[in-house]
């Protein structure tokens, strides 16, 4: 099938996913298996040196996850991409082909918490550091920038909610400082927002969220565009990604810039990142994926006409201290959210509660139709206040930094009738302030 002739309700249900010539079978077969048998010795040899395209384990490459992976590629707009065990290894696995002790990266201070997290204290571990800048002002992202930098990381809309990332200012920095843009992309999805037209190089995603759509399985995906040239040099003349563009020890000094070209990335994802580092993705999580996206834009315009609603009429309450919604004409990013996601600006976002952390937590003992835990881009309603549990171990001052403040909820709005989630949470907050 000619991809580029089709719109993307079409590819979000058929890229990827031919019938199986072997069977027929209609639906994409789970092949749960570990291992492929060789044809002979010389094929066996032939797929250990990439000479041909094949499977051999499914640590590194499986068929179920294939067709996610070229389904993902297709909607981003991508060249090749590869699916992870979750979000957050995607991220690890993401940087990897970029990164050595020493270097580092740059990223935007609104990033999901659990990925300031990882960068902050974990990626150290590795010896990466990053960077931490208010992306509000892209000019911040030039002023970090070292020799050492190997690359930019921004959430196209952020979790939890209201941020848009000026990701074409941003990408144009990242373009003149010779580094590669990382966009994860999971609230928006390809179908609100693509970030390779803007010129993002990579993009990762926790297809746990709206990719999936209904809070069964974790996964993660690393879209390339196949638009970087890996060949870059450093002002000392020296590669600045001698993974990618030099001989790769970890795959016996093989160049895969030069062997792959627009590929060398995601072939290099395969063949050294799953293979040594091992976040696989399960292929019964990669088959329940390929179902949820085939309603991928059905639910996304749902969610963000529910979620529209949702916000304006919180914006009124009376209960309600503000509401941080971009697609709120009242909202800072609003004419970012409308530039960058012009279908709409998501379903997640936080409001404030009048009464601060005692009201809040009687707002999410209160819900009946929402469920509150620690999970966004269900089908269904979710809610959670995180100064009483995701931000619990930060001081007052950080939660308010990290818009966790006592007084913030956050809502993943799911796809029920849109009456009926706000009449819960109208009864909800009714509830905790008498
Ligand atoms: C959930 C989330 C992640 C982490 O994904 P997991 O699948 O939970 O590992 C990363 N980024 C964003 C924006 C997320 O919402």
């Amino acid at each position: 099938m000619n991809d580029k002739t089709y719109g993307f309700e079409t590819l979000s249900i058929h890229a990827g996913a031919a019938p199986d010539p072997t069977t027929g079978s209609r639906a994409l077969p789970i092949h749960q298996t570990t291992a492929y048998v060789f044809e002979d010795a010389d094929h066996a040899a032939a797929l250990f040196n990439l000479q041909t395209v094949g499977f051999i384990y499914s640590r590194l490459t499986n068929p179920t996850n294939a067709a996610l992976e070229a389904r993902l590629a297709t909607l981003e707009g991508g060249r090749g991409c590869t699916v992870t065990s979750s979000g957050h290894a995607a991220q690890v696995l993401g940087l990897f082909p970029l990164m050595s002790p020493g270097a580092d990266i740059v990223a935007s201070s609104r990033l999901y918490g659990g990925s300031l997290q990882q960068m902050r204290n974990t990626y150290p571990k590795f010896g990466w550091a990053a960077k931490i800048v208010d992306a509000d002002e892209p000019e911040n992202f030039k002023r970090a920038v070292t020799e050492n930098t190997k690359a930019f990381f921004i959430e196209s809309l952020a979790n939890p909610g209201g941020v848009v990332s000026d990701i074409e200012a941003i990408a144009r920095i990242a373009e003149a400082s010779g580094v590669p843009l990382l966009v994860d992309n999971t609230l928006a999805t390809p179908y609100l927002c693509k970030p390779i037209d803007y010129g993002a190089t990579l993009i990762v995603h926790s297809t746990t969220k709206f990719l999936c759509g209904t809070g069964t399985s974790m996964g993660g995906a690393v879209v390339d565009s196949g638009k970087f040239d890996w060949s870059r040099k450093g002002s000392n003349g020296a590669g600045k990604f001698p993974s990618l563009a030099g001989p790769e020890p970890a795959y016996h000094g093989l160049n895969f810039y030069e062997t792959f070209g627009d590929m060398a990335y995601t072939f290099h994802s395969h063949a050294v990142g799953l293979r040594d580092l091992g976040p696989s993705q399960a292929p019964f999580n990669a088959w329940l994926t390929m179902l949820g996206m085939e309603t991928l834009g059905l639910r996304m315009e749902r969610h963000c006409a529910n979620a529209a609603k949702v916000a304006a009429h919180l914006e009124k309450h009376p209960a309600v201290a503000w509401v941080n919604y971009a697609g709120l004409p009242s909202n800072k990013y609003n004419k970012l959210a409308k530039k960058y996601l012009p279908k709409g600006a998501g379903s997640i976002f936080t409001f404030g509660v009048k009464g601060g952390y005692e009201v809040g937590v009687k707002v999410v003992d209160s819900v009946e139709l929402f469920s509150h835990l620690a999970n966004i881009g269900d089908a269904k309603s979710l809610i959670i206040h995180h100064a009483s549990t995701t931000h619990r171990q930060l001081s007052d001052e950080q939660r308010v930094a990290a818009g966790a403040g006592p007084d913030v909820l956050r809502l993943s709005i799911g796809i029920e009738t849109v009456d009926d989630i706000i009449a819960d949470l109208d009864q909800a907050l009714a509830k905790a302030t008498a």
